[in-house]
Parts: structure tokens; C-alpha cells; sequence
């Protein structure tokens, strides 16, 4: 259990992690919420500028139709009564041809269908005749008409534009067109083709049935656009601007609006992904410009999880198994706010309070509890220190005299009054660095270092004469036996001398007690 202490994630990591990952969520959400407003913007300022150039274009278109219109309509009030005057009509057809430069061509169709007068020269010449249903739109109309697309009798892909002429008294005798053709050089090339994208985006202009009558890719004209959002609602006479994909499945922002007297729709559209296309370079710039704040605001999370864990880190270390001395490095640990401070003082008082428990249970460990002399424990650690330093010492081995009588005679606590007492005796002795021990029942060992046998058996003389004059509550004197021997160096062991002073003692004891005996 003791080695995965360290195994655990550290404060630290915590920290570092937490901070880190907020900041990441907090910059991320706020690049997307930043990013999506931005697409928005862009988006809606695309179809805004689209919707106002269709609208503009439109109006130019729409502008163009009427004068061509007015135009045709002059020509029309002149023609009344010249319709049988091929020159004046040829006349006529040219000026209006070629003074503009509006129409491809030009021509005066009689009420039957023929063309009787045109610019170029070429219809007129070959007698041509408007026959197909399309083409015969504006003989029927009677009034001023833009045509559907057709494909005239000489095979030009076109719209026509024309006012019918009557005579004075109100007779429909024919009409006059300028035509447009759509697949060659012409007025809707000039005046809506003059703007060249390199992005993608382009305008295209249909009909009310949403056949294209102009589109950059000139191959595309004739073509059936498919349905749309904006082809549709701007084919309803409504303009606006809304997304869309187109044929080819990209995505597009549409703006679209009507051109109404030539039931046309202008849609002018640019790729999503060009519109976009500034997004993620303005992005990438708001990275860039915050990114010195990005760092430093990590170093600083950094900084703090380093702060906020390195005393909680020291602290945690110190009290580990493996560090040695805790509590010098408890001390120094710099615990700056509240929980490291309690938890420090904490682990100081319990350190202390264990280290004082565990003395005292040393003493203890070390002590007869009964005298508060060495027992045999402690005196053992003092002669180790003895063998150790090679201190030489003097042994006194003391055993009370017919302790067993006293014991039956007075009882077990008089016994032990006896035995307390004679300890006493034995603190009494002024001599420097004495060891006192109680070894056994009433058996004592005392233990002087730098001392002699022969300053021991002094001692021994005057613990004789004190034991004599203390009063006991018994009516006999109480008597000690004493063994002396000594120690004069490591050529012994000291539990040998210990031997012999016990020897000494047998020998007191054979000599009638109340006696010291030097070994
Ligand atoms: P001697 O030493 O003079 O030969 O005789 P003795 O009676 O003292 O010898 P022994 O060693 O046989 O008897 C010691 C007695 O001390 C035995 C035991 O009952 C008693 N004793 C041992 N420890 C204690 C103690 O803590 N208190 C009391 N009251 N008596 C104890
Ligand atoms: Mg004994
Ligand atoms: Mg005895």
C-alpha cells in the first residue's frame, strides 16, 4: 500500500488540467460562436449585394426593353401608311438596326407572315415566311410583345421584340421586330455580361418558362434551368435572394429579380465557398493576434497549479515513508494559505504528539513501573553502550535477604513496600552516571562506570548501614546480599562480569547474608 502513494494524479495535474481544458472549451466556443456569426454575416451580405445587382441589372434590362420597345413603336406610327413602300421600309429597318446597335437584326412582317422588309437584307430577299408557333407569337399578339426564344425561319437562336402596325382606319397590317439573337454577340452580352468574376460568380437571365436566354457559357442558352428557389420565384415576378444549389450541385447565394415587361428573371449568384473563402484567413488571424494572451494566460494556470500544489506536494512528501526526516522539512515547507497552513500545523502537532507517544512508550518499555528503575531491557541497552565505547564499569548485584519470609510473614504489599523502599535507597547513592536497575523481583543491579570493585564495595558498605537505619513497618530488619565485580575492557564480555558479580552474590549469600562479596 505504502509505494503507490506517488502512483496517484497530483494536484498539479488536476489543476493544470482543469485550467487548461476550461480554457480550451472557452476558446473554442467562443471561435464558434465567432465563426458562426461571421458565416452569417457574410452570408447574408453576399445575398444582399446579390439581391441589389440582379435588381440593378434588371432595372438596366428593363430600361433597354422599354426604349427598344419605344423605339420599334416610332418606327410602327411611321410605317402606317408605307406598307406597301419597300424602299421606305427597307429604309426604316436599317436605321433602326444599325443607328443603335440594339438588335441583331430587324424586320417588317405583313399580316400574312411574310417578311416584307429587313436588315439584314437577307430575310427579305428570300421571301422567308414566319410559320412556327413560336415565331408567330407577336403576328397574333396585335400588340407590343417580347417574345419566347425561337428559332427563326433563317435558324437564329432568338427574342424578339415588337410593336404591331395598323393602319389609320384601326386594320392590323403586321408589325415590325428587332431581335436579339441569343446565341451570337448581342445587347444582353453588352449590358449584363460586362462584369467578369474570377470567383466563381455569374448571372443568368431566363425567360417566364425558365428556358435561359443568356448565360456566361454561351452553350448553356436554350437550356431548360432546373427548378429552383430563385429561378421559381423570380420566374413569379417576386425578386429577392435566398440560397440555393445549382445544376451542377454547388452551392450557391442567389439574388434574383424580375425584368416584368419582358417576363424575364435576372439571377446573379457566387459560390458559397468563394463567399466563405475570407472566413477562415479571418479566423486564423483571431488565432494568431490572440494567441501571445493564449500563452500566457497557460503559463499563468501553469503558475497557479504549481503554487496552489507545491505545498500540499511538500507536505505530502514529507509525511511519506521514504522521506527520513519529516518533520526539518515540514518546518520549512511554505504553506500560504489556509488548508496547507491547518494541514501543516496539523501534521507538525500529530508528528509531535506521536514522537512524544512513542518516547513514552520507550521509557515505559525501559522501566520497571513499580521502583521507576531500568528493568532488565534498559539495563541491557546500557551495557551495550558500555561494550560500545568501551567504558569500563563496577557491577553491585543486590538481592534481598529471605524476601519469601517477609512476604509470607507481612503479606505480598509490605513485600512490596520493602522492595520500593530499598529502590529508594538506591537513588539515594550520589555517584556520577549511575544506572540503576531492578533485574527480578527483589533482585537489583546497579551499574558504575569509570568505578572499581573496590569503590563499588563502598557503596556497597554504605547501602548496608542506610538499609539498617530505615525504618519498615516489620519488626525485623530487612538485609541485602551484594555480588561486586568489574569490567575493565573488550578482552571480557559483559554479560560474563555479570556472572561473576552474580557469583560474588551466591557467595554473600553462603556467607550468612547481609554481607558484600567482591568477586
Ligand atoms: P534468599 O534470597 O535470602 O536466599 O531468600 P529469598 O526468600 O529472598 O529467596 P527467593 O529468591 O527464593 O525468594 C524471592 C521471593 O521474592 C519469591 C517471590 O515470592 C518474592 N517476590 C518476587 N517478586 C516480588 C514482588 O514483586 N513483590 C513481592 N512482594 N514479592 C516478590
Ligand atoms: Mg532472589
Ligand atoms: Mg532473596
Amino acid at each position: 500500500m505504502q509505494h503507490h502513494w506517488y502512483k496517484k494524479i497530483k494536484l498539479r495535474s488536476l489543476i493544470l488540467s482543469l485550467g487548461v481544458l476550461s480554457i480550451l472549451l472557452t476558446l473554442a466556443s467562443s471561435y464558434l460562436a465567432a465563426y458562426k456569426v461571421q458565416r452569417q454575416l457574410l452570408i447574408e451580405n453576399t445575398l444582399e449585394s446579390n439581391r441589389v445587382y440582379s435588381a440593378k441589372l434588371a432595372n438596366v434590362a428593363a430600361t433597354f426593353v422599354k426604349t427598344s420597345l419605344g423605339h420599334l413603336g416610332y418606327s410602327a406610327s411611321m410605317l402606317t401608311n408605307n406598307m406597301d413602300n419597300r424602299q421606305r421600309l427597307t429604309a426604316e429597318v436599317e436605321r433602326l438596326h444599325k443607328q443603335s446597335g440594339q438588335f441583331n437584326s430587324v424586320v417588317v412582317v405583313d399580316k400574312e407572315g411574310r417578311i416584307i422588309a429587313s436588315s439584314p437584307a437577307v430575310f427579305a430577299e428570300n421571301n422567308l415566311t414566319v410559320s412556327t408557333p413560336s415565331a408567330s407569337q407577336s403576328l397574333n399578339a396585335k400588340r407590343p410583345l417580347v417574345t419566347d426564344p425561337f428559332l427563326s425561319p433563317a435558324g437564329n437562336y432568338l427574342v424578339s421584340l415588337s410593336q404591331p402596325i395598323f393602319s389609320e382606319a384601326g386594320d392590323y397590317l403586321g408589325y415590325i421586330s428587332g431581335s436579339i439573337y441569343l446565341e451570337k454577340q448581342n445587347i444582353l452580352n453588352f449590358l449584363l455580361g460586362s462584369h467578369d468574376y474570377k470567383d466563381g460568380s455569374y448571372l443568368y437571365v431566363v425567360d417566364r418558362n425558365r428556358t435561359i436566354i443568356y448565360h456566361p457559357e454561351a452553350s448553356r442558352v436554350g437550356e431548360l434551368v432546373s427548378i429552383n428557389d430563385a429561378v421559381n420565384t423570380v420566374t413569379q415576378g417576386t425578386h429577392g435572394a435566398t440560397p440555393i444549389v445549382n445544376s451542377k450541385g454547388i452551392d450557391m447565394l442567389a439574388g434574383f429579380a424580375p425584368v416584368e415587361l419582358a417576363g424575364w428573371g435576372i439571377v446573379a449568384q457566387r459560390p458559397l465557398t468563394a463567399t466563405l473563402a475570407p472566413l477562415n484567413s479571418h479566423m486564423k488571424q483571431v488565432i494568431l493576434q490572440n494567441s501571445p494572451l493564449i500563452l500566457l494566460i497557460l503559463l499563468g494556470v501553469w503558475l497557479a497549479s504549481t503554487l496552489i500544489s507545491r505545498p500540499l506536494w511538500h507536505l505530502a512528501k514529507s509525511t511519506s515513508p521514504q522521506d527520513p526526516t519529516p518533520r526539518q522539512h515540514i518546518n520549512v515547507i511554505r504553506a500560504w494559505y489556509f488548508e496547507a497552513a491547518q494541514l501543516k500545523s496539523a501534521i507538525i502537532k500529530s508528528t509531535e504528539l506521536l514522537n512524544q507517544r512513542i518516547q513514552e512508550l520507550y521509557n515505559d518499555s525501559q522501566t520497571d513501573p513499580m521502583t521507576g528503575l531500568l528493568n532488565r531491557r534498559g539495563m541491557q541497552h546500557v551495557l551495550e553502550q558500555y561494550e560500545l565505547n568501551e567504558t569500563p564499569f563496577a557491577v553491585m548485584m543486590c538481592d534481598l535477604d529471605h524476601f519469601k519470609v517477609i512476604n509470607d510473614t507481612y503479606g505480598h504489599d509490605i513485600g512490596d513496600q520493602v522492595i520500593i523502599t530499598f529502590a529508594a535507597l538506591l537513588k539515594q547513592l550520589d555517584v556520577a552516571g549511575i544506572t540503576l536497575c531492578r533485574s527480578g523481583g527483589e533482585e537489583f543491579i546497579v551499574l558504575i562506570p569509570h568505578s572499581t570493585k573496590a569503590e563499588a564495595c563502598t557503596h556497597a558498605q554504605s547501602l548496608h548501614a542506610h538499609l539498617a537505619q530505615t525504618s519498615l513497618p516489620l519488626n525485623a530488619p530487612v538485609t541485602v546480599s551484594i555480588g561486586v565485580a568489574e569490567w575493565t575492557g573488550p578482552t571480557d564480555t559483559v554479560h560474563s562480569v555479570l556472572k561473576v558479580a552474580d557469583q560474588a552474590l551466591y557467595k554473600a549469600k553462603e556467607q550468612g547474608r547481609n554481607t558484600t562479596v567482591s568477586a
